[in-house]
């Protein structure tokens, strides 16, 4: 059953469409990479994406970075957005930055808000906040990005019952292969549609007890949507 767990980094290569994941870690953090002949993208950059990165990739492919998807506002998924930022403008970025993210995550508009306001005037590239409110696709460089809603919640504070956040998928296409990320979610049928018959579906298990099921997958729900594409990995596994 937990053959497809995987050791963090996670490599997955086909030709030049390159996936790797640096961690995914429930309340931790995620921390993706994609690239392919001409796009150099980070999907839910968590806390320590910007040690993981230049340890791995370096200066230049940081800078190259051009989009930043973000699948919705919990910190685990968006922790190393600031430190990003910071260090793509010590470096002097030139080109533009998109920030895509599911329309009302206020986590991310208000970490652009606070970032503009603090380094507005020594900034040296472009941010564009890319707000997503339909499953409508667009491409970006060399790769076909759909975004699609998924369902995801949180512990209100009363500490008993939750409440839905903003919260999506990318399925990303390049060269007739393509990646689906589901990010956080329950059990939907809009993730069993998009990952089935995806070349990689990389799919949460964060449940593990049968109470965190309407915000979390459990091993067995993840696996049975990752067995309808060509392969997969379960991430966000509690450690
Ligand atoms: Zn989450």
């Amino acid at each position: 059953m937990k053959s497809n767990i995987y050791k963090y980094p996670i490599v997955w290569q086909k030709d030049d469409f390159f996936i790797k994941i640096y961690s995914s870690i429930p309340n931790i953090a995620t921390g993706i990479l994609i690239t392919s002949n001409n796009a150099t993208f980070v999907v839910d950059p968590g806390d320590g994406i910007l040690r993981d990165l230049s340890k791995d990739v370096g200066a230049n492919t940081i800078l190259n970075i051009s989009d930043i998807f973000i699948s919705h506002g919990h910190h685990d998924h968006i922790g190393g957005v600031w430190s990003l930022l910071t260090y793509l403008s010590v470096m002097h970025k030139k080109n533009e930055i998109n920030i895509y993210y599911p329309k009302g995550c206020i986590e991310i508009e208000s970490i652009y808000k606070a970032f503009i306001k603090v380094y507005k005037r020594d900034l040296t590239y472009k941010i564009n906040l890319r707000e997503i409110n339909s499953e409508k696709q667009f491409k970006r460089k060399s790769i076909l990005i759909k975004p699609f809603k998924v369902n995801h919640r949180e512990i209100s504070h009363d500490n008993k019952s939750t409440v839905k956040i903003p919260s999506i998928g990318f399925k990303f296409i390049y060269n007739k292969k393509s990646i689906c990320y589901g990010g956080d979610t329950a059990y939907c049928e809009s993730l069993v549609k998009h990952c089935a018959n995806s070349d990689l579906a990389i799919i949460e298990a964060g449940a593990d007890t049968e109470n965190k099921l309407d915000l979390h997958m459990s091993i067995e729900q993840a696996s049975q949507i990752g067995k309808t594409a060509k392969e997969y990995f379960l991430v966000h596994v509690p450690e």
